[in-house]
């Protein structure tokens, strides 16, 4: 994890030293502030999976996202929430991913939360086989990222 925080770092002074430069970069991660990251995630819980946002499998089933097709047959089958014949037909585990911070109980408690939305729902289901309950690594990521735009808001704002 220290040196996922020392890398990101070199990663974050490179991006910040090409968007001087005027080089056309983009990486998604720094480009928005910390007031922009607040602002875009304070509040929303979960992302766009089995909400505005389906998969579809090769034998025609309904999937939340991409990543609940079939990367691990027995935990993913159980998200199967429909078919292109007959639409989504499983409304109540597609109701599972509107969930706000009621079900995210480690979320409840961290000081990272008006940053964050909650982690990957299928990663969340892949390491802690809980859709809300997010993997250390995950959370340690978002820290690495707060802490970089905290820094870049101190210093200069990347446009
Ligand atoms: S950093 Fe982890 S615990 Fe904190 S809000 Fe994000 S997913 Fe939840």
């Amino acid at each position: 994890m220290r040196t996922y925080a020392r890398e990101m770092r070199k990663v974050w002074e490179f991006y910040q030293k090409k968007k001087r430069e005027g080089a056309p970069i983009r990486i998604v991660e720094f480009d928005e502030d910390l007031e922009e990251r607040r602002n875009r995630l304070c509040s929303v819980w979960g992302c766009d999976a089995g909400q505005t946002r389906a998969a579809v499998s090769t034998d025609g089933k309904l999937y939340p996202c991409a990543r609940f097709v079939s990367t691990y047959p027995d935990i993913d089958g159980k998200y199967c929430l429909g078919d292109v014949w007959r639409g989504w037909t499983d409304l109540r585990k597609r109701m599972e991913f509107m969930a706000g911070l009621n079900k995210r109980l480690k979320c409840q408690k961290c000081k990272l939360a008006v940053f964050c939305a909650g982690g990957c729902p299928a990663v969340n289901l892949h390491t802690t086989g809980n859709l809300y309950e997010p993997p250390p690594m995950e959370c340690h990521i978002t820290a690495v990222c707060v802490a970089l735009l905290r820094r870049g808001t101190k210093t200069e704002k990347l446009t």
